[in-house]
């Protein structure tokens, strides 16, 4: 728990429906409809970013195309501009900078901000909120959700409750009744998986969660299970880290079952897990730029190569292509 005078103030910003309200900016005969920005309209990729005007049609981000145009006929689909959004969102990262250094960004449509001791220049947090609001707004004509917390977990979670163009704040005290309520799915890090785990002992909400004896949620979960524990109570140490962009990285790998020197089979399987490495990104709305690839031999020897593109991306095809290229000039057959 923060000691009294090392509380911090921390901002959580997320652009609503960005890309969308991007392409709608850009076009505004596209204003009032429900606008779903995709990889491919008329293939078979998924929905990015669905207009709050898609939304009541059940349309949502990761949803196939062909599902998205059976809830909703008449949605404007729209095949994404990465590079465009990207542009803005450094753009967007360049405001949050002129508040404070302490900027870390999240996602390309989001960010953590450090503004404690930032009251003298520019006023207290929420006042820092709506400034920067408005600022977005005025330049780019876009609107953003703002959680103002003493944490990164809270401030995520606060940015969530009102959007779009929200403005929420949630104090240490207000966990209780704001955050308790909530499905335990809501807390950052609580998957399927997990989920499943805490219904089967009988914890539904974040505030069962909290009442639960933490030793065996440590039993069943490991460490997971302790921090989870320490999240549903509000409590998150981890600190803003400014950096240029997030940096992550995805990926898969695959042991063959028997050993082979087969190039179309090697082909097929380099594919199979760049796609798969291209639809985890575009769910979770990440681009990449960099492709490594790593091969292990028979004899467990393993080599790694790296090479990075000239743009963003999180095309299959590009990643499929860098990798199959690494992968022939590194092959020792
Ligand atoms: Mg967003």
């Amino acid at each position: 728990m923060a000691i009294a005078g090392h509380e911090r103030n921390i901002l959580h910003l997320d652009m609503d429906a960005f890309f969308a309200a991007v392409e709608q900016h850009d076009n505004p005969r596209l204003k009032g409809k429900p606008v779903i920005v995709c990889g491919d309209p008329e293939g078979r990729g998924v929905v990015s970013t669905a207009s709050y005007e898609a939304r009541p049609f059940g349309v949502k981000a990761g949803m196939p195309v062909a599902q998205a145009k059976r809830l909703c006929p008449q949605g404007v689909f729209i095949k994404g501009d990465i590079q465009k959004y990207i542009k803005l969102s450094l753009q967007i990262i360049d405001i949050l900078k002129t508040f404070t250094p302490l900027v870390e960004p999240y996602s390309i449509d989001e960010s953590f901000l450090d503004v404690t001791g930032c009251e003298g220049l520019f006023g207290p947090p929420v006042g820092i909120a709506k400034l920067i609001k408005a600022e977005i707004r005025r330049k780019f004509d876009l609107t953003c959700s703002i959680g103002v917390a003493p944490n990164k977990l809270l401030a995520k979670m606060a940015s969530d409750f009102q959007k779009p163009d929200g403005l929420v704040v949630i104090r240490q005290e207000d966990v209780p009744e704001k955050i308790w309520p909530l499905p335990v799915r809501a807390l950052m890090g609580v998957g399927e998986k997990t989920e499943k785990v805490l219904h089967g002992l009988g914890i539904k909400t974040i505030g069962d969660l909290a009442r639960y004896p933490v030793e065996p949620l440590e039993y069943r979960l490991g460490v997971v299970g302790k921090a989870l524990h320490a999240m549903a109570w509000g409590i998150d140490n981890s600190p803003v880290r400014p950096s240029g962009l997030p940096i992550k990285s995805m990926s898969n790998e695959y042991t063959l079952p028997e050993d082979t020197t087969n190039q179309e089979i090697l082909k097929a399987h380099i594919m199979r897990l760049s796609c798969e490495v291209g639809r985890r990104l575009r769910k979770n709305g990440y681009v990449g730029r960099t492709v490594n690839i790593k091969l292990r031999y028979h004899d467990f020897i393993t080599i790694t190569r790296s090479e990075s593109l000239r743009d963003f991306t999180d095309s299959d095809k590009a990643i499929c292509e860098k990798a199959w290229e690494l992968f022939l000039r590194n092959w020792q057959k």
